[in-house]
């Protein structure tokens, strides 16, 4: 009967990652289009809600970013998004080719 909820489980999250992408691509983390995967704005072990698609967002999954790189999901893991994204303060992703 576990087994059953999860596969329930799975197959909505399924469904709401599908509809979350369709819409958008831009990655929560790292700002850049392409993401693959999607994730909890609040880890759902920090009391989000595990299938409301207004805690989810787009974010680059296990391939990373094709732009920066980055593996956005593996940087995110449960922390808070204010904290990942902090570090990534240090560079400006949005500069464009002239500043390198
Ligand atoms: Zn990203
Ligand atoms: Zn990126």
């Amino acid at each position: 009967m576990a087994a059953g909820r999860a596969e329930l489980a799975t197959y909505e999250y399924r469904k709401t990652r599908a509809r979350i992408l369709a819409t958008s691509t831009v990655c929560i983390v790292c700002g850049h289009g392409g993401s693959d995967a999607v994730d909890h704005i609040v880890a759902v072990k920090r009391g989000g809600a595990r299938l409301d698609p207004q805690n989810m967002a787009p974010i680059h999954g296990v391939d990373g970013c094709p732009v920066c790189l980055r593996k956005c999901n593996n940087e995110k893991g449960d922390k808070p998004l204010a904290e990942v994204r902090r570090l990534v303060t240090s560079r400006d992703w949005y500069a464009g080719p002239s500043r390198l």
